[in-house]
């Protein structure tokens, strides 16, 4: 890779994006200078150090971050990620993308992310929670259920989440259900939660699809990432009668033109081996052996997002969608299931090719919309059913996507930009 240009810097620079964003869609309402001052400058940056000792006995000092970005509308909210490239920036952005996101899905909290730059996958479980319960020990004073409240990202999951109420309990020596979400079901944790995003997805896409007089049945979907949003995502669409053709996650990708039948047993695989290459499946035998049956390839992780399909799916990491292959990008509809999926410049050149862009702060909503309802019912001593649960969530998916459209076409913009507008509409009606 040649030295990188400050275009390029930036452009790939989250925080730098979400600042550039912010102030495109705070121009075309003419937004309040000092709220717009506000939501430019996160009100509370956290970053801790965490000396670890492994099982092994070395000590290794690992940073931790919580950035609380705006609380207008209620608690910091935002998952945590645990990932080697997690820095300041990154949760900078991801923290300005939940106030936006919580505003879009309209639930009472502000935006907040947090992260830890480690690679969890080396580490025994034992060090993980060690590691894990030491964070709370350092942010335990400025977090809690009605002040910034946590949630999974990135190689976080309901048992960390669990490990975070039992450490969070003990030092402020009450069980605090609702000081996260995203809980396993017999600590706190609401049923469709595990679900939600992918779930949202669906809902959102369904609902655009309608907007744009397509047909769902039978269009056929390529999904970059196969972790808690993807998987659930390509389950559901499935059920929805969509043809689900590429999966990858980071180390490789499965194409089969005719479709991946079975996503339960391709997902049994992948826990199995590891890794989603390969996992080419007949029934309960997945191997490459199957591949020349099924008619399959083995495709790199990034080939997923040009292949010749009719959506789609970003579902890792941001930055995948650069100036590089936007040009490649044969789907004419994105569904940015990932946060920041979608570079400034790449976002240009899909506009140009009139591509429609679910943006992210829509897409995956679902998931937070379920982690207010998760906090909702732990508060509220109740137990919703996943009907109930799945029912409010297609309601608030639906009206978010139904406003998104109306802003849109009122403003001339895309839904990325119209997304945005109706956040800050949202937070500007709340900032009294
Ligand atoms: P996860 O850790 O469960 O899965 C991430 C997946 O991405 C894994 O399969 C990993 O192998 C894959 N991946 C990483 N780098 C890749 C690459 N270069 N190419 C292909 N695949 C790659 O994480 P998740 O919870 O599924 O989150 C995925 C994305 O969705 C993130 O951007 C996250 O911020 C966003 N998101 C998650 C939630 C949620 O409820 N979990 C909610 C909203 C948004």
């Amino acid at each position: 890779m040649g030295k990188k240009t400050t275009s390029e810097k930036t452009n790939n620079n989250p925080w730098e994006r979400a600042k550039n964003q912010l102030k495109i869609a705070a121009d075309k309402i003419s937004l309040n200078e000092m709220l717009y001052q506000q939501l430019l400058n996160p009100d509370r940056i956290i970053e801790v150090s965490l000396p670890l000792k492994t099982q092994k006995g070395e000590i290794k000092v690992f940073s931790g971050y919580r950035v609380q970005h705006n609380n207008i509308r209620g608690p910091y909210k935002g998952g945590l990620r645990f990932h080697p490239n997690v820095d300041m920036d990154e949760v900078k952005a991801l923290s300005f993308w939940m106030t936006m996101k919580n505003a879009v899905i309209d639930v009472p909290f502000g935006g907040g992310k947090g992260g830890i730059t480690v690679d969890p996958k080396p580490l025994t479980e034992k060090e993980l929670e060690s590691l894990t319960r030491l964070f709370v020990r350092k942010i335990a004073s400025v977090i809690g259920p009605n002040t910034d409240v946590p949630a999974p990202d990135v190689n976080t999951n309901p048992k960390i989440m669990g490990w975070i109420v039992d450490e969070y309990s003990k030092i402020v020596g009450k069980k605090t259900l609702a000081v996260v979400t995203g809980k396993p079901l017999d600590n706190g944790g609401s049923l469709g939660r595990t679900e939600a995003t992918g779930l949202g997805g669906v809902y959102s896409l369904l609902n655009t699809l309608k907007k744009l007089g397509k047909n769902p049945k039978g269009m056929t979907v390529a999904i970059q990432g196969f972790g808690n949003v993807g998987i659930f995502l390509a389950k559901f669409l499935q059920k929805e009668g969509f043809i689900i053709v590429a999966l990858s996650d980071s180390k490789g990708g499965l194409y089969i033109p005719n479709g991946i039948k079975d996503i339960d047993e391709v997902e049994k695989c992948k826990k199995e081996k590891g890794l989603l290459a390969g996992c080419y499946c007949i029934d309960s035998v997945c191997d490459l052996k199957n591949m020349k049956n099924l008619g399959g390839k083995s495709i790199d992780s990034e080939k997923v997002l040009t292949l010749p399909v009719d959506i789609v799916v970003p579902a890792a990491l941001e930055n995948s969608i650069t100036k590089e292959n936007a040009i490649d990008i044969k789907a004419k509809i994105i569904l940015e299931m990932a946060n920041g999926p979608t570079t400034s410049e790449a976002d240009e050149i899909l506009r140009k090719k009139n591509v429609t862009i679910i943006p992210d702060i829509l897409a995956n909503s679902g998931g937070v919309a379920v982690s207010y309802f998760e906090w909702y019912q732990n508060i509220h001593n109740e137990k919703w059913t996943k009907e109930e649960v799945f029912k409010k969530l297609k309601v608030k998916m639906e009206k978010s996507t139904e406003e998104v459209f109306k802003i849109s076409k009122k403003y001339k913009c895309s839904l990325r930009e119209a997304a945005y507008i109706l956040a800050l509409q949202r937070i500007t009606k709340e900032n009294k």
